[in-house]
C-alpha cells in the first residue's frame, strides 16, 4: 500500500499516478489518499474533466459511492490559477484531459504541491490513453491497481468494451465495460472479429 513520503525540508512537491483498468479501484485509492491528507490538515482540492457527467457534477464518485466533492474544469491550464492556496491537488479521470496536463502537473509540483493523478492507462483498444503515458513518465510514484477478470479470476489489466460503439471516449458503467486479463481481452476481440465477419457475410 502507498504510504505518504515524509521529506523534511524538501523544496519541491511531487507527482503520484494511480492507473489501471476500469473497476480497478483507482478513484477509491485517490479518495483514500486525499482523505488522509485532510486528516493531516493539508488543503486538498480535486479536479476532473468537464466531460465526465456520469454522476453528480460536483463530485468525484467512485463505484462504491465513497465520494468527495470535485471541481469540473475544461482545460488543465486553469489549474495554475485554481490551486494557488492548495497543497494537495487531486485529479480524477486524467485520461480525458488535454495533452498539456503533464506539463501543468510538473509546474505545480515545482511550486511545492503534491499532485495525485488517477486515470485509465489504456483505452478499450488497449492503447495508452491521452496524457497518461506522459504522466507516468514524469511521476515520482506510480501505483497500478488491478480489477479481477470475471472469466478466469486472474488480475485484470484491460477494459473490454461490451458494446459495438467505436468512439474512444465513451462513458459508461458495467453495461458497457468489463475488466479482463490480457488473454480474455484478446480472446474476446478475436471472437468479436469473427462474429462480425460472419454477420457481414450474411448481409451480402
Ligand atoms: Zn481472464
Amino acid at each position: 500500500m502507498f504510504l505518504e513520503p515524509n521529506f523534511k525540508g524538501q523544496r519541491s512537491g511531487w507527482i503520484e499516478v494511480i492507473c489501471g483498468s476500469m473497476f480497478s479501484g483507482k478513484t477509491e485509492e485517490l479518495i483514500r489518499r486525499l482523505k488522509r491528507a485532510r486528516i493531516a490538515n493539508q488543503k486538498v482540492e480535486i479536479f476532473k474533466p468537464q466531460l465526465d457527467k456520469r454522476y453528480d457534477e460536483k463530485k468525484v464518485v467512485s463505484h462504491d459511492a465513497n465520494s468527495i466533492k470535485a471541481i469540473p474544469i475544461e482545460h488543465s491550464s486553469i489549474l495554475l490559477e485554481l490551486t494557488e492556496n492548495i497543497s494537495v491537488v487531486g485529479i480524477d479521470e486524467a485520461q480525458f484531459f488535454d495533452e498539456q496536463l503533464p506539463e501543468i502537473c510538473q509546474a505545480l509540483a515545482l511550486k511545492g504541491k503534491r499532485i495525485i493523478v488517477a486515470g485509465l492507462d489504456m483505452d478499450f483498444r488497449g492503447r495508452p490513453f491521452g496524457p497518461m503515458p506522459a504522466l507516468l513518465a514524469v511521476a515520482e510514484y506510480i501505483t497500478k491497481v488491478h480489477a479481477i477478470c470475471p472469466h478466469c479470476g486472474n488480475l485484470a489489466t484491460h477494459s473490454y468494451r461490451l458494446t459495438e460503439e467505436d468512439d474512444t471516449v465513451l462513458l459508461g458503467e458495467k453495461d458497457r465495460y468489463e475488466p479482463r486479463c490480457r488473454t480474455c481481452y484478446h480472446m474476446g476481440n478475436i471472437l468479436n472479429f469473427h462474429v462480425k465477419k460472419q454477420t457481414d457475410k450474411a448481409k451480402t
